[in-house]
């Protein structure tokens, strides 16, 4: 049983009632000179009857970048005050508070671009909705200041324009704390999204928020998404392997907070890796302290720029082939986390390697252990 599974009252809130949590804390992980900006934040849940196990989520909606607000408004030439409807039921909200809190504006759908060409008589936007190839490499890396500023003069009132976006979409993240570790209180930690593209900065619209705009004793709203998929085992005795590298380090601040209270009898194994040892190694100091008490029983760590040959969690786990391999045997639960892309396929064709090599299996047999640990729920990834 997880400590956590204690009287389950339901909360009046949800995605569609988010509760407004105060923000305790907001620091960058972080140090100087490094080229990443990862955020930890800590809320307080206290009042709203939320709670949460290792693995849920908890969603985030933001608000839209000021700054590109005033940019949308600058070249429509729109009034901030015009009231605009906003949903079905006919609510309205003045123009910019609309465009700030209730409308996606950092994604161009093929959708909206094609209706947007109905109120323009612009050649050059006939040509790209003509066009199906084209116009789905338009909408790539593009938003809405993009199409309405290039595709002008438009021929529809504000009221027109928004009618075409979509409502803004909460944001999901790995929670990175143990509820039992920290009542009333949930921990994230986010990675600051920032890239050049199409001649203008691009910005995460959540993550930039939380680093840029987010201070201690502001609100924000959040709800809890329940993971069915990603949980510690059953019973706490289970050995873990954690893979977990950047931001993919979230889910297992938790899951070993919530061991370190339940004083688990079970081993556990962190994989880690980032850029820099120096700048880039997130929560070293709790990690080691959890080594030292024993809720960690080993650290494996991967910089890839530390050195001239990149180094990764799945070079590490290769040089631990023969006791990763043990672990399994006995029964451990293996997880991943973070990148869905590059890491976590590596990831899995390493544990396939090293199945074969120390099972002495063929790449078929290896497979399907590693299938058979899938079905008995003991290899798990949260990959985003
Ligand atoms: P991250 O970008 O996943 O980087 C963490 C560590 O993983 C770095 O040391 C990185 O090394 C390394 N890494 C890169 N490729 C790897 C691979 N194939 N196998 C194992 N390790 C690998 O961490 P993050 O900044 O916390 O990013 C979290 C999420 O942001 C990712 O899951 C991803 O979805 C997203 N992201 C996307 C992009 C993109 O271009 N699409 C870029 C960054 C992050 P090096 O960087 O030195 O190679």
């Amino acid at each position: 049983m997880q400590v956590t599974d204690v009287e389950k009252v339901p909360s009046l809130f949800s995605r569609t009632n988010p509760f407004q949590a105060k923000v305790l804390k907001n620091m960058n992980l972080n140090g100087e000179g490094s080229t990443k900006e990862t955020r930890h934040i800590e809320l307080s849940l206290e009042g709203s009857g939320l709670s949460y196990v290792p693995g849920d989520c908890l969603g985030v909606v933001p608000d839209n970048d000021p700054e590109l607000v005033a940019s949308i408004l600058e070249v429509m030439k729109w009034d901030p005050e015009t009231a605009v409807v906003i949903n079905k039921q006919n609510e309205t909200l003045p123009l910019k508070e609309a465009l700030l809190k209730h409308f996606e504006l950092t994604l161009l759908s093929k959708k909206i671009v094609q209706q947007a060409a109905e109120f323009s008589d612009n050649e050059a936007l006939k040509q790209l909705v003509a066009d199906t190839e084209q116009l789905k490499a338009y909408t790539d890396g593009r938003d809405v200041l993009d199409l309405l500023s290039e595709f002008g003069p438009w021929k529809a009132s504000a009221h027109e324009i928004v009618a075409l976006l979509r409502k803004m979409p909460p944001r999901l993240y790995s929670i990175a704390s143990s509820f039992a570790a920290n009542p009333g209180e949930v921990h994230l930690t986010i990675g600051a999204v920032r890239y050049m593209a199409h001649g203008r900065e691009r910005k995460g619209v959540c993550s930039v928020m939380c680093a840029e705009r987010l201070n201690e004793g502001d609100t924000v709203p959040v709800f809890v998404q329940l993971n069915k998929h990603f949980n510690l085992p059953e019973s706490s005795e289970q050995d873990i392997i954690m893979v977990g590298p950047g931001t993919g380090i979230a889910p297992f601040r938790s899951f070993i907070q919530e061991r370190a209270v339940s004083k688990a009898a079970g081993k556990a194994w962190l994989f880690f890796g980032d850029q820099r040892s120096a700048t880039d190694y997130l929560y070293q100091e709790e990690l080691e302290q959890y080594q030292q008490a024993g809720a960690l029983t080993k650290i494996d760590v991967a910089f890839s720029r530390d050195t001239a040959q990149k180094v990764y969690v799945q070079n590490k786990m290769q040089e631990n082939s023969q006791e990763l391999f043990a672990w399994l045997e006995r029964g451990a639960y293996f997880y991943v986390c973070g990148d869905k892309q590059n890491m976590a396929k590596d990831v899995h064709n390493t544990l396939i390697d090293i199945i074969e090599k120390e099972g002495k299996l063929s790449r078929e047999e290896a497979e399907a252990y590693l299938n058979g640990l899938q079905e008995q729920g003991r290899y798990q990834r949260d990959v985003y």
